[in-house]
Order: structure tokens, then C-alpha cells, then sequence
């Protein structure tokens, strides 16, 4: 009998050709690999339904009843067979459109029959096509209760025989003939005794054939515990370990321009997360270890001046050979949002003698030079800009400090660059974020940051109302805009634009902009229109125009979704909404409530709703909370299609799944955290079995070693 680690090829009933295809198709080279290729479902078969108790489409039943009538109906494609069967508390529809001819010969009308398979909806009314039929067995004898794993094949695995079924007759024996003794358990006795988890041989054995339903979800559970908690360790030891290996410059110092910003500049009172905030930064920049650290806040939560009191607190320290006074940097994703962070800011910091400059890509020749001298000597204290800041032509004096506004749109590669911008040390990141990812998320994809949350919006604030409207409701909604814009409001319409329908979408936005232009007609209104593609200097200046006030109506497609500011427009009209995907839809709602006014949302889509479209629009409606918001995105989507989380190699797991495991990722990182303060070599006695588990995964490091 081969060992888990000995060659599938010399597994009973593989040989050389299986292997071949086993590896080919689906990776597995060893008994242990097979050993983990999971089923994706199970045929439970334990169980018998009664035809009443069918409410939902798509579940899978298995029915024990009389066949009463068989006949075929309809002619050429629509020929089918259909069957009624009945047990002691209703009928239930069986349709065949293949094998009419053979079915009607061996069913026996009057004869009872197991009847397995999956509820369909026609007509409103429910039905089984193509059921599994079984002649139930003859008196006092039960029918073999079974609860099959299936598993995932391909063709060619097909077609040497390996279809879902020969896979499973491989697990068999593979089970059959392993000691269990090969499967050593990984989790400490104290953690399955506290989470009550069954044992790794259990769980293994039990995943593959279960014997009821209670088994498989042991088995599971505790799969997805021992998963969830090797990664959260992993992911601390990486923390920790970076934060001891790598050093960062020592910001001590709390100096003059903190200072006078904070007492004579700052036009309101920090909210207490804002506070909490700068605290935390304020810690990590003290102590000599370089700063990873991620700052979420909802839209409007006021991230802005964190940032800014966080680049003081870098400029008023210096190089400790030279007393050179550190820099800063701030970027953003676009060259729109990148001017108004330096409008912003220029404005807030006043005359406390801060340098701050601009340098996006379209700043060019002897301006550029100008910058990047000034940039070199030192001159200039903070650098805004866009992606243009981290090209090698810009350096600068004494980089102390990067922030990255709006980082979902920056990859990791380009943090990496970040790191190099001066050579005496890798400076300190501060990222900040406005599209809350859920906890379950965060603590996977950014655990090897540091996490800053600012849960609170600034005083005075109104919520914004939000509405849903259809296509046949657009009276209303212009109804709606021209009394907000007699009161002095102004309002978006925005249009999606997703790339591949590009030119429809294109279409979409101008013949909504002639049809406002002729409901909203001059002198009394004015309208800017800005959309993808406009050149540069044509969207700065409808977006002046706008920003001045001269016009009151925006029409734009979703280039204003990032963080543009503009507080007297309080009316966000978006059209076609059930297009845009949930945080998109709450990013552009963000640039509304900005002011003192009440601000609305109204989303207006076409009547006909999907139920996914459906569920997004009713959650804007019903709620402001982007973290909220966040939750039901990664349960419509799934955490792979989060914006920000793609390519990433860590959310594929073999069996958690972080948009419903939440629970149990909470619990796994709390005691990864716990065990590790208490042992963080995984010394102690109790823990050699973590220890040796983590040694035996080295083969996952490529992944590792990419993620910071
Ligand atoms: P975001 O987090 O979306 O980047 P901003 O930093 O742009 O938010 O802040 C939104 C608005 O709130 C700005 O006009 C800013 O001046 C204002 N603001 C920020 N913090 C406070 C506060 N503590 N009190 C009152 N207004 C604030
Ligand atoms: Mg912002």
C-alpha cells in the first residue's frame, strides 16, 4: 500500500496514464494531494421528503410515492414524457425530454418508486425533470440510505474512466488502505477540547463519506478552523517579524508646524475616531519601526486631515546625522482628486510656512523641473500628486513619509516602489481607504497592516436620504431636481460607463444629456457634461464651471467617483443603477452630504429588477453604513470580486469561506493572536504540533513573501 506522500500513479486503480491526467487536469501528484481534492457536494439520499413540504426552486428532494399516469406529450423538441407521483400528501410533476421510448417501457404506472432530483419552477408550478427513479423496495425491506460525496472532474479525466464517480471509488480505497497514523493531528488537544472540534483523521474521513449530515458539518467546521487559523498565524508571524527586521525613521519630536496647525489653524474640532486615530499613527511613528498601517473611513469621515497631521508630525523631525528635515508625500488616484487634496491643503495649513507642491503627469517641461528641483533641495515640504510620485525622475531630499489616498487603486507593486524613494530607509506608508472592506476581509488581505478605523462622522452631518426610482417615475424625479435647485442646490446625474460597452454607454449619457437639456432648458438652467472621453482640459473646465457654481447640473459618467468635494451639491441623481456594483454606489452617494444641507440620493432603474440588483438598491436605500454596505457586497459577490482583492493568491482557501466564515475566521485570529503573545516561537510544549503543521506548509511561500 503507497503512503500519502508516495506517487498517485501507484495508487490502486490509477497506473501511469491516470497519473498523467490526475496531474494534468487537476494538480494532484501524491495520495496526499487526492486525499485533499474535496467533493463540492453530496447526494443525500438519507433522507425522504414529502411532496407538501417543496417550497423552493433548485432544492434537492428525494420522495417516496406511487407513479399514477405516464404519457407523452407534445411533439419534435417539446416531445416529453411526463409522470405524476404521488405520496400521502400530494402530487408531484415528473418530466423526461430523453429516453421517452426506454422510461416508458420500464416505468410501471401503479408501482411505487424512490424518486431523487432537483425541484424546477415552470409555470408556477413545481416539477422534477429527469428524475432518478428507483422501484422502492419490496415490503419491509429499506431502501440503502447513502449520502455520496461528488467530486470535481473534467473531461479528460472522463474519458479515462475518472469521472466524479471513479474519483470517488479512488477515495475509497485510498481511505481503506491509509493508517491513520499518516494523518497526525495539528490542532493542540486543548483547542479541539475548547472548540469542541473533532479530530484531522475524523474530519479527513468524514469530508469524503460522511454518514449524515451532523458528520459532514463537523468535519467541515473543523477543516475550516484548522485552515482559518494556520493562515492567521502565518500572517502574525509575518507582522511580527517585519516589524522587528525592518526599522523606521524616529518621529519624536511634536514641533512647531503640528503645533500651530492644531492651535491656530484647524477650522473645527477632530472627532473622537480622528483622534483616536492620529494617537495610533502618533505610536507607530515613535519607536523606530517603519510604519504599514491602514486608516478606513467611510466617505466623509474626514481622512484628509489625519493625513495632513500626519505629514506634520513627519516635517517637524529631521535626519539625525544632518538635522534634515523629513518629507512627505501624498498621492491620489486621480489627477482631479490630486488637485483638490492640494487645494485642500494648501488652504488648511495657511501661512504656518509649509511648502506644499503639485506634480501630476500633465505638469510638464520647465514647471516640472521647477518642482523637482525645489523637490531635491528640499524646499518643498509635501508632495501631492498622482501615480506620477513614484517614478524614479522624482526624488526626493529626505522622504519621511507616503500616504496613499483612495488605495484600491494602487497595487502592491507600487507601494514596493514607495519603499526605495530614499536611501537612508524604507520610509513610513500610511494607507487610507473609503471603501470599507468587511472585518473578515481586512484581516486576510491587510493583516499584515496595521488597522485604523475611523467610525465616526463629523458632528451636524445629515444623513442622506436615499430613494428608489424606476423609469416611469422620471416626472417625479425632475420634479424633484428643479425644486432643489430652486433652492440654490446643485446636482449630479451620473451615468455608468463600464468598458467593454463603452460606445452604448456613451450613447446612454448623451441622449440623457440632450433630454435634460431640453427639460432643464437656458437661461433658467445650465448644464456641464463630463465623461471619459473629454480631454483633460475640457473636464477641468466643465468641472470649474461646476465647482463655481455657474451651472447646476453635472452630467458625468463615473469619472467623479473618487472624492471630489463640492458642498453645495446636494442632489446625486444615478441613473441605470442597478448597473454599478455596491460600493461604487456608495463612493459616488459620498459626494453628496458634504455641506450643511440635506442631501438625497435618488437611484433611478429600469423597472425589471434582478434579484441581486434588487437586493443592492434596497441596501442603499435602507442604510449609510459602508461598512454594512460592505457586508452585503461580499455576500452577493464573494470575496474574490471585491474591488482591491483580486489576483490575490490568499482568499483561495480550500474549504473557509470568508463571506460566510466569519465567525469562525473572528475566532481563529483571536487565538493566533493569543497563542502567539504568549509564545511567539511556538516553543512551548503544547505547541509542536502548530509548529511542525507550519514547518510542513513551506510549499505556500511564494504566495507569503509577496503580500507586503
Ligand atoms: P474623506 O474621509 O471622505 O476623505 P474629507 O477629509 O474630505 O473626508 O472630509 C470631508 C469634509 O468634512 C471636509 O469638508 C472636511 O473639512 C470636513 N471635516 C473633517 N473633519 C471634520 C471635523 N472633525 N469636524 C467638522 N468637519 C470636518
Ligand atoms: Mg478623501
Amino acid at each position: 500500500m503507497p503512503t500519502l506522500d508516495s506517487n498517485i500513479e501507484f495508487l490502486k486503480g490509477v497506473g501511469p496514464q491516470r497519473a498523467e491526467t490526475l496531474k494534468s487536469e487537476l494538480g494532484i501528484f501524491t495520495c496526499r494531494d487526492l486525499l485533499y481534492h474535496f467533493p463540492f457536494r453530496y447526494v443525500d439520499r438519507t433522507k425522504f421528503h414529502k411532496i407538501r413540504d417543496v417550497h423552493n426552486e433548485g432544492e434537492t428532494v428525494q420522495f417516496r410515492g406511487i407513479l399514477r399516469r405516464l404519457e407523452t406529450l407534445g411533439e419534435g423538441r417539446a416531445k416529453r414524457l411526463v409522470g405524476s407521483l404521488r405520496d400521502e400528501t400530494g402530487m408531484m410533476e415528473l418530466v423526461w425530454f430523453q429516453s421517452i421510448h426506454w422510461l416508458e417501457k420500464s416505468l410501471q404506472v401503479g408501482k411505487e418508486y424512490v424518486v431523487y432530483g432537483r425541484v424546477n419552477e415552470f409555470n408556477g408550478r413545481f416539477n422534477i425533470t429527469h428524475p432518478e427513479m428507483e422501484e422502492a423496495a419490496a415490503e419491509g425491506m429499506a431502501p440503502a440510505r447513502t449520502f455520496d460525496p461528488v467530486y470535481p472532474s473534467t473531461d479528460k479525466l472522463t474519458q479515462k474512466g475518472l469521472d466524479a464517480k471513479g474519483i470517488r471509488k479512488l477515495l475509497r480505497s485510498l481511505l481503506d488502505g491509509i493508517s491513520p497514523a499518516e494523518m497526525p493531528e495539528t490542532l493542540p488537544d486543548y483547542l479541539l477540547a475548547q472548540f469542541r472540534l473533532v479530530g484531522k483523521w475524523s474530519a479527513i474521513a468524514n469530508i469524503h463519506f460522511p454518514e449524515n449530515q451532523a458528520d459532514l458539518d463537523a468535519a467541515t467546521r473543523r477543516l475550516k478552523f484548522e485552515e482559518l487559523l494556520f493562515l492567521q498565524l502565518r500572517i502574525l508571524q509575518l507582522r511580527t517579524r517585519r516589524k522587528d527586521a525592518i526599522r523606521g525613521f524616529v518621529f519624536e519630536k511634536i514641533g512647531d508646524f503640528f503645533n500651530n496647525f492644531y492651535q491656530d489653524k484647524l477650522p473645527f474640532e477632530l472627532t473622537g475616531a480622528q483622534k483616536r486615530v492620529v494617537k495610533e499613527i502618533r505610536g507607530d511613528l515613535a519607536v523606530g519601526k517603519q510604519m504599514n498601517r491602514l486608516v478606513q473611513g467611510d466617505v466623509g469621515s474626514g481622512k484628509t486631515v489625519v493625513a495632513l497631521m500626519t505629514m506634520l508630525m513627519a516635517l517637524d523631525n529631521g535626519r539625525p546625522s544632518d538635522g534634515e528635515r523629513y518629507q512627505a508625500c501624498l498621492m491620489a488616484p486621480t489627477e482631479i482628486l490630486a488637485q483638490q487634496h492640494f487645494a485642500s491643503l494648501t488652504e488648511l495649513v495657511g501661512d504656518i510656512g509649509v511648502n506644499v507642491g503639485f506634480l501630476s503627469g500633465s505638469i510638464k517641461g520647465k514647471k516640472r523641473e521647477v518642482i523637482l528641483q525645489k523637490l531635491a533641495s528640499g524646499e518643498i515640504h509635501i508632495l501631492i500628486g498622482t501615480h506620477a510620485l513614484i517614478e524614479d525622475w522624482v526624488q526626493f531630499k529626505n522622504l519621511g513619509i507616503s500616504i496613499i489616498d483612495e488605495q484600491h487603486r494602487f497595487g502592491v507593486e507600487q507601494r514596493a516602489k514607495l519603499w526605495r524613494k530614499n536611501p537612508d530607509g524604507p520610509p513610513h506608508v500610511l494607507v487610507m481607504t473609503a471603501t470599507p472592506i468587511p472585518r473578515t476581509l481586512a484581516m486576510t488581505l491587510y493583516g499584515d497592516l496595521d488597522i485604523s478605523v475611523i467610525d465616526e462622522l463629523p458632528p451636524g452631518r445629515k444623513p442622506i436620504e436615499t430613494k428608489h426610482f424606476n423609469e416611469h417615475h422620471r416626472l417625479r424625479v425632475q420634479g424633484f431636481m428643479k425644486e432643489e435647485i430652486a433652492k440654490g442646490r446643485q446636482v449630479y446625474v451620473v451615468y455608468p460607463m463600464i468598458e467593454e460597452t463603452e460606445k452604448m454607454d456613451l450613447q446612454d449619457l448623451m441622449s440623457g444629456f440632450e433630454a435634460l437639456s431640453r427639460d432643464f432648458p437656458p437661461p433658467q438652467y445650465r448644464i456641464s457634461i463630463v465623461h471619459g472621453k473629454m480631454k483633460a482640459a475640457d473636464k477641468e473646465f466643465e468641472m470649474q464651471r461646476f465647482v463655481r457654481g455657474e451651472t447646476q447640473i453635472m452630467v458625468a459618467t463615473t469619472v467623479i467617483e473618487v472624492g471630489v468635494n463640492i458642498p453645495n451639491a446636494s442632489v446625486m441623481v444615478i441613473e441605470n443603477s442597478e448597473r454599478f456594483g455596491l460600493s461604487q454606489l456608495h463612493q459616488l452617494r459620498g459626494r453628496v452630504g458634504r455641506g450643511a444641507d440635506q442631501s438625497y440620493c435618488l437611484l433611478v432603474t429600469s423597472f425589471k429588477l434582478s434579484s441581486d440588483g434588487r437586493e443592492r438598491i434596497q441596501t442603499m436605500v435602507r442604510t449609510n453604513d459602508g461598512f454594512e454596505i460592505s457586508e452585503v457586497d461580499l455576500k452577493l459577490r464573494g470575496p474574490g470580486n471585491i474591488e482591491g482583492t483580486q489576483q490575490s493568491g490568499m482568499l483561495r482557501f480550500l474549504l473557509a469561506d470568508l463571506a460566510r466564515d466569519g465567525q469562525i475566521l473572528a475566532a481563529a485570529r483571536e487565538i493566533a493572536t493569543q497563542i502567539l503573545e504568549k509564545d511567539p516561537g511556538l516553543e512551548a510544549v503544547e505547541h509542536g504540533r502548530l509548529r511542525a503543521h507550519l514547518a510542513s506548509e513551506g510549499k505556500d511561500a511564494k504566495v507569503w513573501s509577496r503580500i507586503s
